[in-house]
């Protein structure tokens, strides 16, 4: 994604390029994404600071990361800067800076969207939050809520509850 998009916009501005990859186009991280355009993501994902929460998730009780233990080893450093940058100081640094990147997000796809001709591929419906107890529910709703209070993206931010949906056992 970034490498390709900064080829492109050195060609907008006249350069030729060439990108070099060691793997098929789209291969790695831009592959496995959930392909949302999250215009909603104005504040960037920061590591949870309390340890249960963490240990849940390295454990595999929440479905926010599928841990590969034999590469953590390697991973170490780049968790271990990722976990001091989202410290409350240097995330509130980096917040304003972000905020204005994502709001760039949509309209610099759409161009892009069009040239290559790819709209069919797009939905613009917004996508689901699915969560299993009403607590988790509550908790992320008044979350998003205080993002669009504080952010203003109402224009593309419609928050609905739905209910009825039940666990499969
Ligand atoms: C599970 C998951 C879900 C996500 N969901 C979303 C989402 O829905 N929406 C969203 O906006 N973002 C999402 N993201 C984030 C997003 O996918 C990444 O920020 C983005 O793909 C990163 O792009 P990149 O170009 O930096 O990295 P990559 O796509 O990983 O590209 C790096 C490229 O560098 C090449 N490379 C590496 N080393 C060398 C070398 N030595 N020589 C030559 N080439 C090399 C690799 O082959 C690769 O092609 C998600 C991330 C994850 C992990």
């Amino acid at each position: 994604m970034v490498g390709i998009c900064t080829a492109l916009a050195l060609q907008e501005r006249g350069h030729d390029c060439v990108v070099v990859d060691r793997r098929p186009p789209g291969s790695e991280t831009s592959y496995g994404n959930a392909g949302i355009i999250q215009a909603e993501a104005v504040e960037p994902y920061a590591l949870p600071s309390n340890p249960l929460v963490m240990l849940r998730m390295a454990l595999g009780w929440k479905n926010a990361v599928a841990l590969h233990w034999p590469s953590l080893p390697r991973q170490l450093p780049a968790l271990y800067s990722y976990w001091r940058s989202s410290a409350g100081t240097p995330l509130r640094k980096v917040i304003p800076v972000w905020h204005r990147l994502i709001l760039e997000a949509v309209p610099r796809h759409e161009a892009l969207i069009r040239a290559a001709g790819a709209g069919d591929l797009i939905r613009t419906r917004g996508y689901w939050e699915v969560h299993a107890t009403g607590a988790g529910l509550a908790t992320a709703l008044l979350d998003a809520e205080r993002r669009k209070r504080q952010y203003g993206r109402a224009p593309r931010t419609r928050l609905r509850r739905r209910h009825g949906c039940r666990r499969r056992p």
